[in-house]
C-alpha cells in the first residue's frame, strides 16, 4: 500500500513537472528561441555546453517547483511576490513585440531609464494585461498548492539561488545569446548581466564638414536580409532565382559578389550606418557608437531622413540602434507595425510601394531600409502560390534536407529580391531623380544539411555567410557612371558609406581621406584581401576575422 502510494506521489510529481515545464516553455520561454539556442550551442559551441544549458533549464524548473511547493509557506509567498513582477515584465514585452524580455531589450531599457515614463504611458494596456495574466498565474499556482499534499523540504529552495548563479554565468558568457530561461530567472539576471556588461551609448560626433554640391535628390540604401549573392541569376545565369534582374542587368551598376562586414544582422547594419572601418573590427573600443552616422550627414546635406524597418512587427529598435540614433532620423516607419494583418512576405512589397512614393517627393530624401528579406524559416518569406522550385521544406521544418532547403531558399529569393525589384523599378522613373544602393546584411551558408544554422556561426564559418550582392540602380545616370564601366571585383560593405556621402554631395577628396575609396572612384584598384568578422562586431564572445575568398 505504502509502495503504491509513493508510486502514485512520484507519478503526480512527474505530471506536475511536465505540465509546469510545458507552461514555462511556451509562455515564459519560446519554442522558437529554445530551438535557436539548442542549435546554436550544438553547432557553434559544443555538445557539453548544450547539455549544461539543458541541465540548467531543468534545474531552474525544479527550483521553481521546490519554491512554490515548499513546506515553508513564507518561502512560497516570497517566491510568488518576486515571481509576479518578473512574469509581468516578460509578458509585457511579449504583448508588445511577440518576444519575451531578452538581452537586447534589457540593453535598451537600461540605457534609457529616463524614458521609462513615456514607455509606461505608450504601452499601458500591454502592461495592465501582463499584470492581470501574472496574477492569474499566481492564483493558479496557489490553487495547485492547496490541492496537492506534496511539499518540498525547506532546504530544497536553495536550488533557486544556485541555479540563478548558473543562469547568470550562461547569459554573461554568451553576452545574452543563451538567455531563454523561466521569467523569474531571466528578467532580473538579464538586467544584471546587461548592467555589468553594458554597451556604451555616447553622443555621436557632429558632422564637421559642409557638402560641396547639392547631392542626389532621392537616395536610398536598401539592406536586404540573408541574401546570398552566389544564388542570384546575375552570378549563376543558369539558376532562375532572379530572372527579372538578369533581364535588366545592363541597367545595374553591379559590383559583383561583395563581402559583408560581419555574418550577423546587427553588426553589419550598425557598421553600415555608422561608417565603421574594416581596420576597426572587431570594434572593441566601441568607436561605432560615437562615429557620425549616415543620417547626420544626410540631415546636414539638407535631406529629410527615413528609417524603414520591414522586419519589426512592433516598435522596438534593433541592430544596436539606440535613441541616440533616432535623434537624427526624421521619420521611422515599420510597415509590419502599421499593417499587422499583412502577411510577412508582403512587407517588402509595401516597402517597394513606399520607396516609389518617396521617390516622387519634392523634398530631398535619404532612406535607410532594413528589408524583411529571406530570413530562416524561408518558407514564410514568400507566398505559397509563388513556389517555383520544388520540393520545398514544410514551413515548420527543423531538419534541413539539402535539396529542399535550397529550393525553399531559392523561392524566397525569387520573391523577396526579384519581385521586389520588379515592383520598385516599375514604379520609379527617370524623372524621379533617384539612386538606390542595394546590398544584404550577410549571406547564408547553403552547403549544410541536418539541423544547422546558416549564418552568424563562429566556428568553421563559410565565406558564403558574408557573400552579399552589391549594386547601384541609377536610372537617371546621376552617379556619372554607366553600367558598362562597373568593375566587378574586390568590393565590400566598407565601400558603401563613403559612396553614400559622395552622393549626398560631400567632397570626394574629403570623403576619400576619411572613409577610403568609394564605388564610384575611377581609378579604383581592387582590394586584394577582403576579410569579414564572424561573430559579434564588438568582439564579445567567440569571434574571428575570416578571409573572404571569391573570384568576384
Ligand atoms: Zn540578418
Amino acid at each position: 500500500m505504502r509502495q503504491r502510494l509513493s508510486q502514485h506521489a512520484l507519478l503526480l510529481c512527474f505530471g506536475i513537472f511536465l505540465l509546469f515545464g510545458l507552461y514555462i516553455a511556451t509562455v515564459e520561454m519560446r519554442p522558437g528561441r529554445l530551438y535557436f539556442i539548442v542549435t546554436y550551442l550544438l553547432f557553434q559551441d559544443s555538445l557539453a555546453r548544450l547539455l549544461i544549458y539543458l541541465l540548467v533549464v531543468a534545474a531552474s524548473l525544479l527550483g521553481l517547483l521546490f519554491l512554490f511547493f515548499n513546506k515553508s509557506r513564507t518561502l512560497c509567498l516570497t517566491g510568488l511576490a518576486l515571481y509576479v513582477p518578473c512574469l509581468a515584465v516578460s509578458l509585457t514585452y511579449r504583448f508588445i513585440s511577440g518576444y519575451n524580455f531578452m538581452y537586447p531589450d534589457a540593453v535598451l531599457a537600461w540605457n534609457n531609464l529616463a524614458l521609462a515614463d513615456t514607455a509606461i504611458q505608450n504601452f499601458s494596456w500591454q502592461i495592465v494585461a501582463a499584470l492581470i495574466c501574472s496574477l492569474i498565474v499566481m492564483i493558479l499556482i496557489q490553487w495547485a498548492r492547496r490541492r496537492t499534499t506534496w511539499r518540498a523540504p525547506i532546504w530544497s529552495a536553495l536550488l533557486v539561488p544556485f541555479t540563478g548563479l548558473a543562469v547568470f554565468l550562461l547569459i554573461k558568457r554568451t553576452t545574452g545569446i543563451v538567455d531563454d530561461f523561466p521569467a523569474l530567472y531571466r528578467v532580473p539576471l538579464t538586467v544584471l548581466a546587461v548592467a555589468s556588461d553594458q554597451l556604451p551609448q555616447p553622443v555621436r560626433t557632429p558632422v564637421s564638414v559642409s557638402p560641396a554640391t547639392s547631392g542626389v535628390p532621392h537616395l536610398f540604401l536598401v539592406v536586404d536580409e540573408s541574401i546570398t549573392a552566389t544564388e542570384l541569376t546575375l552570378h549563376q545565369p543558369q539558376l532562375p532565382t532572379t530572372p527579372f534582374l538578369y533581364s535588366i542587368r545592363d541597367q545595374l551598376l553591379d559590383f559583383g559578389i561583395a563581402s559583408s562586414f560581419t555574418n550577423q544582422s546587427a553588426g553589419s547594419n550598425i557598421a553600415l550606418m555608422s561608417g565603421t572601418r574594416p581596420e576597426d573590427m572587431p570594434d572593441t573600443a566601441y568607436k561605432t557608437f560615437s562615429r557620425t552616422n549616415l543620417f547626420q550627414f544626410a540631415q546636414k546635406a539638407g535631406y529629410t531622413t527615413y528609417y524603414i524597418d520591414a522586419q519589426q512587427g512592433g516598435n522596438g529598435l534593433q541592430n544596436f540602434m539606440s535613441p541616440e540614433d533616432l535623434k537624427y532620423i526624421d521619420h521611422v516607419e515599420r510597415p509590419g507595425a502599421v499593417h499587422p494583418d499583412t502577411p510577412y512576405h508582403q512587407r517588402d512589397m509595401l516597402v517597394a510601394k513606399r520607396l516609389a512614393e518617396l521617390a516622387k517627393s519634392p523634398k530631398k530624401i535619404f532612406a535607410y531600409v532594413v528589408k524583411a528579406g529571406a530570413h530562416w524559416p524561408y518558407a514564410r518569406t514568400y507566398p505559397q502560390d509563388s513556389t517555383f522550385f520544388a520540393p520545398v521544406l514544410s514551413p515548420r521544418s527543423i531538419y534541413k534536407d539539402k535539396e529542399r532547403t535550397l529550393n525553399t531558399y531559392h523561392n524566397a529569393v525569387r520573391w523577396t529580391v526579384d519581385q521586389f525589384w520588379r515592383r520598385l523599378m516599375g514604379n520609379i522613373t527617370k524623372t524621379d531623380s533617384t539612386v538606390i544602393l542595394y546590398t544584404s546584411d550577410h549571406g547564408q551558408n547553403l552547403t549544410q544539411a541536418g539541423i544547422s544554422i546558416a549564418h552568424a556561426s563562429v566556428h568553421e564559418t563559410s565565406p558564403q555567410e558574408a557573400a552579399v550582392p552589391l549594386w547601384i540602380w541609377d536610372p537617371n545616370q546621376l552617379t556619372g557612371k554607366s553600367p558598362a564601366t562597373a568593375y566587378r571585383k574586390g568590393y565590400s560593405h566598407a565601400h558603401i558609406f563613403p559612396t553614400l556621402l559622395l552622393l549626398q554631395g560631400y567632397s570626394p577628396v574629403w570623403v576619400r581621406k576619411h572613409y577610403g575609396p568609394t564605388l564610384l572612384d575611377k581609378d579604383l584598384a581592387p582590394i586584394s584581401k577582403r576579410t569579414f568578422l564572424a561573430g559579434d562586431l564588438f568582439g564579445r564572445g567567440a569571434h574571428s576575422l575570416i578571409p573572404f575568398e571569391y573570384a568576384f
